[in-house]
């Protein structure tokens, strides 16, 4: 396991900045979640820490390992999208064995590892389903195994939960932090619902235009927000 450190990160598409120095310190094992409104930068800010995009200027460290310019596949993270389009053709086992095949594991180890992930998320029993023949809170548990099958040191997710109906949400969001109790793999994730901030994190980053706010518990950022829009947003009275 490690913790993750961004230090003053910037990030600019042609001339147009849109991180503008960013500061983060995540501990080892520790669940934050980064919200803002819609552009704000919490996409960029993960995919940075991803390798899927580069950065401009800064630092950004998994563990002690300063991680500018590693290829994404060397980081030692798995990332679960907000679109997290499974392969349809393939299984549910195979969907989840799949980036394990690529690195060329032996194949006991891959099984083993898919074992583990499915009886972790209840999917056991529908492993040789394919994702048309799955509702979307067991193709969202596949996207999820896909990752912990890795055990990767950080889990990244963005909008995990945006394309699921209200009720499925809810209940996600218990089985996530369930998962990270369990598995106790430092944890980034990105939102743009404050609910969801309030309820999961254990510390929270409000970002706004590219900047951090205010980083601070739920509770702390509830009672004492740094600001009007850490207020505004969070919904206390100003
Ligand atoms: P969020 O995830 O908070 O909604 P993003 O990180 O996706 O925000 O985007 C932050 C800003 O960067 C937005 O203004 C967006 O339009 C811009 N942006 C994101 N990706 C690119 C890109 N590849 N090229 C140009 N601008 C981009
Ligand atoms: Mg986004």
């Amino acid at each position: 396991m490690a913790g993750v450190e961004f230090v003053d990160v910037r990030k600019s598409f042609g001339a147009f900045p849109v991180i503008k120095g960013v500061n983060i310190d995540i501990a080892d094992g520790e669940f934050v979640i980064l919200v803002g409104p819609s552009g704000c930068g919490k996409s960029t800010l993960l995919r940075m820490l991803a390798g899927l995009e580069n950065i401009s200027a800064g630092e950004i460290r998994i563990g002690n390992r300063v991680v500018n310019g590693m290829a994404p596949g060397d980081r030692d993270i798995a990332m679960v999208f907000q679109n997290y389009a499974l392969y349809p053709h393939m299984s549910v086992a195979q969907n989840m064995a799949f980036s394990l095949m690529l690195k060329r594991a032996p194949k006991a180890d891959m099984d083993q590892r898919v074992k583990k992930a499915a009886e972790i998320l209840g999917l056991t029993k529908l492993l040789d389903r394919y994702p048309r023949q799955l509702s979307g809170g067991q193709r969202q548990r596949v996207a999820m195994g896909r990752a912990i099958v890795r055990d990767p040191q950080v889990f990244l997710f963005d909008e995990p939960l945006s394309n699921l109906d209200a009720k499925l949400r809810v209940a996600m969001r218990a089985e996530i932090k369930e998962l990270h109790q369990r598995l106790g793999t430092t944890t980034v994730y990105v939102t743009h619902d404050q609910i969801e901030a309030m309820t999961m994190a254990d510390k929270i980053v409000v970002m706004h235009d590219g900047v951090v706010e205010q980083v601070g518990k739920p509770l702390d950022l509830y009672d004492t927000p740094a600001n009007l829009f850490v207020a505004g947003f969070i919904g206390s009275p100003a």
